[in-house]
């Protein structure tokens, strides 16, 4: 079955300032799409023909890996976003940040720097390992934790295409944006 792009939960204007319905227009509705597009036109008979996307992105290489996971790693970062919603942890992950991180400002330190200093296209990542520790990580082009067996919470896009339309080469301006419109409550249903 063709994978599809998935609806987005609020309009495309609903992000600004922080995010633009332009940059929405494009990079969900052609970049996202694309991907999703691409997948589908790759997988035709090779071995990731009826796989699943977390299947795909664990095991495929190349061209299958690069689409497949662009299009999970998106999604997984379109949906965290909501026009309002609760914009510091929550519950259980609030507590395990400020147990790892000492407070909630001093993760936002170390998440961002992790984001401003990824050369390059990629993206920055919150996930947990297997001993249940929160680890911060930096993937280049389509890198996904899931690849190295850990559990993805939250995700920063900071391919150039996430934000030059809005903030041009400034991506620390498009970084503190990004954190004025997660939702804490639905990236807490990750942890
Ligand atoms: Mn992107």
């Amino acid at each position: 079955m063709a994978f599809e792009l998935p609806k987005l939960p609020y309009e495309l204007d609903a992000l600004e300032p922080h995010i633009s319905k332009t940059t929405l227009e494009y990079h969900y509705g052609k970049h996202h799409q694309a991907y999703v597009s691409n997948l589908n036109n790759l997988l035709g008979g090779t071995e990731f023909e009826n796989a699943d996307l977390d299947t795909i992105v664990k095991k495929s290489q190349g061209g299958i890996f690069n689409n497949g996971a662009q299009v999970w790693n998106h999604t997984f970062y379109f949906m965290q976003f909501s026009p309002s919603g609760e914009r510091t942890p929550q519950g259980k992950l609030a507590d395990a940040i400020k147990t790892q991180y000492g407070s909630f400002d001093a993760f936002k330190e170390e998440f961002t720097k992790a984001a401003a200093t990824l050369f390059g296209a990629g993206w920055a990542w919150l996930a947990l390992d297997k001993a249940g520790k929160l680890v911060i990580k930096q993937e280049s082009n389509a890198g996904n934790p899931l690849r190295d067996g850990l559990k993805p919470i939250l995700t920063c896009d900071v391919w150039e295409h996430a934000y030059y339309l809005d903030t041009q080469n400034a991506r620390p301006k498009y970084l503190s944006n990004f954190w004025e419109i997660l939702d804490w409550n639905k990236i807490g249903e990750r942890f």
